[in-house]
């Protein structure tokens, strides 16, 4: 595997990059004000758009949370695998992840990969328990490793990674639409194009999903349909990258989930220009570095 994919077009892995970055800025912007409400957000911060850090895991500015660093771990794990995505690889590196004591872990995660460590079975069972939003807040690195195959496989691959800790049909349906919304937009599909070919079928399979015919959501929670219904409201209806990720994570809840799906969209929509250099500067440079490395080395 090459290190400069020469066979990617550069518009490509710029969105990818994108992407990535987006997810990673999501993830600092949210986490400062994840679990408050709009009121207490707009108390402390008025409308909150730096990247400062605190919150209620006291970060220094620019540090990320789980949802970029599980991805990582995913995306090194595909990478060391020869970009197949296999449950049981999936689960050890989640597991190694979980070890070195990550600075926050959704409950669903933690007792999947507690089951992975007892039962050495990589997959847990269906589970209407386990509909949080944390299969689907890692899911970037799957659709960069299986952009240009079938869609069958690359859905087929959302699942194998997500039911380590999340065996679950909502889960499963927002971690195939968003790897392949990210894998179109990455064409340079257009978000009509996008609303048309992946919302839309969405919504119709799965009608928890509608996201309009709700009030915009305050404080959206980690059950995977409340996250991205508050997405959605941001990607759809909210034009441009900066204004989308201010507009969810000011809603508040799980602020930096919601900030990392939504980056990671809209960095693929909008393209490397539009990530805010004030934000690409604030973030912890290590993580940026592993971002826009794994986006290149998924890619080739
Ligand atoms: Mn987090
Ligand atoms: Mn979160």
């Amino acid at each position: 595997m090459s290190d400069t994919p020469a066979a990617v077009d550069g518009e490509i892995l710029a969105r990818a990059e994108a992407a990535y970055l987006g997810l990673a800025l999501g993830d600092a912007l949210g986490a400062t004000v994840e679990f408050m409400t709009p009121r207490e957000i707009a108390h402390h911060h008025g409308i909150h758009r730096e990247i400062v850090g605190g919150g209620w895991l006291r970060l220094k500015p620019g540090q990320v949370t789980d949802d970029t660093t599980m991805a990582l771990a995913l995306g090194e794990c595909i990478l060391a695998n020869d970009g197949r995505v296999e449950a049981l690889a999936c689960a050890r590196a989640f597991d190694a992840w979980m070890r070195a004591k990550p600075v926050d872990i959704g409950n669903t995660v933690r007792r999947n990969l507690i089951r992975f460590r007892n039962t050495g079975e990589p997959q847990g069972p269906l589970s209407g328990y386990d509909a949080g939003n944390g299969a689907a807040m890692r899911v970037l690195p799957v659709a960069l490793a299986t952009f240009g195959r079938p869609e069958a496989e690359v859905r087929a691959a959302c699942r194998a990674q997500a039911h380590v800790t999340h065996h679950n049909a909502a889960s499963d349906a927002a971690c195939e639409f968003l790897a392949l919304a990210v894998q179109d937009f990455l064409r340079g599909d257009s978000l009509q194009q996008v609303f048309r070919n992946r919302v839309r079928p969405l919504v119709a399979a799965h009608p928890a999903f509608a996201f309009r015919e709700r009030p915009r959501r305050e404080n959206p929670s980690g059950w995977v349909v409340e996250t991205l219904q508050a997405v959605l409201q941001s990607v759809v209806d909210v034009g441009g990258f900066e204004h989308c990720l201010v507009d969810v994570v000011n809603r508040g809840g799980d602020a930096d989930t919601t900030g990392a799906i939504a980056g990671m969209l809209a960095g693929a929509l909008y393209g490397r220009e539009a990530l805010p250099a004030r934000w690409l500067k604030a973030l912890d440079p290590q993580v940026r570095e592993a971002c826009v490395g794994q986006a290149r080395r998924l890619l080739a």
